[in-house]
């Protein structure tokens, strides 16, 4: 499986932020769209960075109750890691687990056209394993159609 299939499922909306958004701003953004994360972009294109609820926790915890004054850029990842449609469900799953974060933003000529995120990669991989076991069961008891 692609990227590209669990994009035609889940559509390629993401939530953006412009740098200058306060934390606070951006803790309100998360939990109305009940996400871990968003994409730091002026213009809903173009990325510039990436923060996730981890970013917030650890500056928090770090700083104090003032990052939530202080712009998404003070706490954003700058060097985001993305992929394109074409890449399999496997490597972004490898990529995820190897580096440790939950989210993939995925870029087109460099436009922002989608997010994975770890939510959507195990559901996938749960109904790919489904189809391969339901494939094996019928194939084993002679229940072909
Ligand atoms: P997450 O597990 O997605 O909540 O993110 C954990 C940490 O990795 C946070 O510091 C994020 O800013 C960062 N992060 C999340 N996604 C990416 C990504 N695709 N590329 C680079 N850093 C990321």
């Amino acid at each position: 499986m692609r990227i590209r299939d669990i994009l035609r499922v889940k559509g390629a909306s993401v939530v953006t932020v412009p740098p200058d958004t306060p934390v606070e701003g951006l803790i309100r953004q998360l939990a109305h769209h009940r996400i871990g994360a968003v994409v730091v972009s002026r213009d809903g294109v173009t990325v510039e960075g990436i923060v996730s609820e981890r970013d917030v926790v650890r500056t928090l915890a770090e700083r104090g109750p003032a990052v939530l004054a202080e712009p998404v850029s003070a706490i954003h990842t700058s060097q985001v890691r993305t992929v394109s449609p074409e890449a399999h469900l496997e490597d972004v799953e490898r990529l995820m687990t190897e580096r440790r974060f939950r989210h993939v933003p995925v870029v087109v000529d460099g436009r922002l056209s989608g997010v994975v995120s770890i939510g959507d990669v195990v559901k996938n991989r749960i109904d790919e394993l489904e189809t391969e076991r339901t494939t094996l069961a019928d194939y084993i008891t002679g229940d072909r159609t």
